[in-house]
């Protein structure tokens, strides 16, 4: 789905992201790990357009100019959710389908199958976002990333400001439903044991450089190196 060619960030001079290149598969779950600054934002905001970079990233082939074109493709979800605080749920949720000019039979229909999908109910999608407990708010702004039926989901830590029960639960929840859309999925975690959880390919990364890459197990059984094997023994 995704090929990244040489993909380069710098922020005055500050190199967040080195030239990197990696494929991403239709239908994959990739998991993106690392240390604080290490770019795993940065790489995920690139899958987006939201970084500004040099390189090329293709979408099915082909190179990406205009990223409003595609974004509608592609779901968003950062950590805490980013939810628009002065619109309830379902407003959060609806936005950008009303924009898109959908008809309000067709936007109802949507929010009650990903309701479902992620359980909330109408009287939670009609409170505001400061309403709602940390996991209602990240089920929320995962069905706003649904919405549209994108593509791909990249996810932020999104789990991150979760305790940790909860964190678990709606991960849990979170691998079903990516199982049961067959979507393509990219999710950056501090957390190993969610990126084992999700499993798929995980990628670590240092100072905006991928260190090693492969199944959680393999990295863990076959560290690249001594970094590696630190920052495993670490998350575990
Ligand atoms: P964390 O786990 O703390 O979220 P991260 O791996 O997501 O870290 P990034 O946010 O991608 O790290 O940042 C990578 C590097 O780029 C850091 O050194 C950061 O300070 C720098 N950086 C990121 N965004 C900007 C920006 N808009 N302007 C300047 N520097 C930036
Ligand atoms: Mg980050």
């Amino acid at each position: 789905m995704y090929q990244l060619d040489a993909v380069h960030v710098s922020f005055g001079g500050v190199e967040a992201l080195a030239p990197t290149s990696l494929s991403i598969a239709k239908g994959e779950t990739l998991v993106l790990l690392g240390p604080s600054g290490s770019g795993k934002s940065t790489l995920l905001r690139c899958l987006i357009g939201l970084s500004p970079y040099d390189g090329t990233i293709r979408l099915d082939g082909a190179p990406v100019r205009d990223w409003r074109a595609v974004r509608r493709r592609l779901g968003y979800v950062i950590q805490e959710g980013g939810l628009f605080p002065h619109l309830s749920a379902r407003g959060n949720v609806v936005l950008a389908a009303r924009e898109f000019g959908w008809e309000t039979s067709r936007i109802e229909a949507r929010v009650m199958e990903l309701a479902q999908l992620v359980g909330l109910d109408d009287e939670q999608l009609a409170r505001f976002p400061a309403q709602l407990s940390g996991g209602q708010r990240q089920r929320v702004a995962m069905m706003r990333a649904l919405m549209l039926g994108p593509d791909a989901l990249l996810l932020d830590e999104p789990l991150s400001a979760l305790d940790p029960v909860t964190r678990l639960r709606l991960a849990g929840e979170l691998r079903d439903i990516f199982a049961r859309l067959g979507m393509t999925v990219v999710m950056v975690t501090h957390s190993l044991r969610e990126a084992r959880f999700f499993g798929g390919r995980a990628i670590l990364m240092r100072d905006g450089r991928i260190v090693q890459q492969g199944p959680v197990a393999e990295l863990e059984s076959a560290p690249a190196d001594e970094f590696v094997a630190e920052f495993l023994a670490a998350e575990s």
